[in-house]
């Protein structure tokens, strides 16, 4: 598989890049560590005209930890996420999910934190060579009119599988978005359409400059499920939040569920949080409850395009819930 013709600039600025994607927006495409954007180039997935490459941003790499947040740049490579010892204690749930994205050659020598974010939505009657694609119809995704993952749907079903965007959405995290002369936050609970095809609530001409992590004092985690503990996209994961009642030590005050791999976006489950608060920390009738609701909620949404059954993946996910509930719970932090 051969990568198609496209013009590369490699700015040395943040604002002579904000320029270009002001100039060419639509044509071009940010390139950050390429693992994901090139792979589906190779694919013939898309085919931008330029490439804009952050690797001459260096000013983009970066954590810093103030007293109300932990502010990491877009291109901080997924390593030095992993290896931060703030983002370990106060966002322990990034933290493991950095370290299960692919391998270690993608988390050290290439992946960025904003590429997982914004890396597209998958589906294996899609994510395939032209070869194979060219043999049957073209679905929504590539321009036409059916879909092979669910009968008769007018729109593409393809499926979220950041690891990274699940836990952030669980640390309720909120990403900074530049466009030329312009500077906008947004929580990442509302970064996503659930729309297959055109999956972030982003313009062309904007780049993801900044995640915003609060420090809430809180316990988080992240637990997934994968074919093999490397190398492979989650086919169910989930990543939770849990802080403590204030004045009592011992009960939830605020719970955060969210359940990733299942939907076109990360779903953050209102209900089943809810639901959590003036529980015990230790009240794991109330954990297998939860993970019970998130089962039945995400099943609404999943569909047969990501691998394993849709049967196993929507029971897995109670059992993904259940375990970083309790993981969240004993890990010392409430
Ligand atoms: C074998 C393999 C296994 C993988 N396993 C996993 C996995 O288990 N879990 C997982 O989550 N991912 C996985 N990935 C996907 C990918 O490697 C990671 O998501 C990685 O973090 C992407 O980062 P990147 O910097 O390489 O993104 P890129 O490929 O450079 O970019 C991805 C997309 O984001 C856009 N983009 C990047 N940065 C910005 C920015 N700052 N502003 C605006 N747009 C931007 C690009 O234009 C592109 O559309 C895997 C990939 C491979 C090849
Ligand atoms: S979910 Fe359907 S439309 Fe979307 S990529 Fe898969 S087959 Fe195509």
């Amino acid at each position: 598989m051969r990568l198609p013709q496209f013009n590369y600039t490699g700015p040395d600025t943040l604002e002579k890049a904000l320029d270009l994607l002001a100039a060419h927006g639509q044509d071009a495409k940010i390139l950050a560590g390429g693992t994901d954007l090139l792979v589906r180039m190779k694919k013939g997935l898309l085919a931008p005209k330029m490439l804009i490459s952050l690797k001459a941003l260096k000013d983009l790499s970066y954590i810093q930890q103030d007293k109300d947040a932990i502010r990491i740049g877009a291109r901080t490579s997924l390593a030095d996420i992993i290896a931060s010892g703030p983002v370990q204690k106060e966002a322990a749930a990034l933290s493991t999910a950095c370290e299960k994205i692919g391998a270690a050659t993608i988390q050290h020598f290439r992946g960025t934190l904003g590429g997982n974010i914004l890396q597209d939505n998958r589906c294996f009657h899609y994510n395939q060579s032209a070869f194979h694609r060219s043999g049957r119809q073209a679905c929504h995704k590539d321009g036409g009119k059916i879909c092979y993952a669910r009968d008769e749907s007018d729109r593409c079903n393809s499926t979220c599988q950041s690891d990274g965007a699940v836990a952030l959405m669980a640390l309720d995290a909120r990403l900074v978005l530049a466009s030329k002369g312009h500077e906008r936050t947004v929580a990442i609970a509302d970064f996503y359409t659930t729309d297959g095809i055109l999956p972030f609530a982003m313009e062309p001409t904007e780049l993801l400059k900044e995640i915003i992590i609060p420090i809430q004092g809180a316990a988080s985690a992240y637990q997934r499920l994968a074919y093999r503990s490397a190398i492979d996209y989650p086919i169910v994961c989930a990543g939770v939040l849990l802080k403590a009642d204030t004045g009592k030590k011992d009960t939830i005050g605020e719970a955060r569920i969210v359940v990733g791999a299942m939907a076109r976006s990360p779903l953050f489950l209102a209900k089943e949080s809810a639901e959590l608060k003036g529980k015990s920390f230790t009240d794991t009738q109330a954990f297998q409850k939860a993970g019970n609701g998130a089962m039945n909620s995400a099943s609404t949404f999943a569909v047969h395009n990501v691998g394993a059954t849709l049967e196993y993946r929507c029971a897995m996910v109670a059992e993904m819930v259940v375990r970083a509930l309790n993981e969240a719970a004993g890990s010392g932090k409430n």
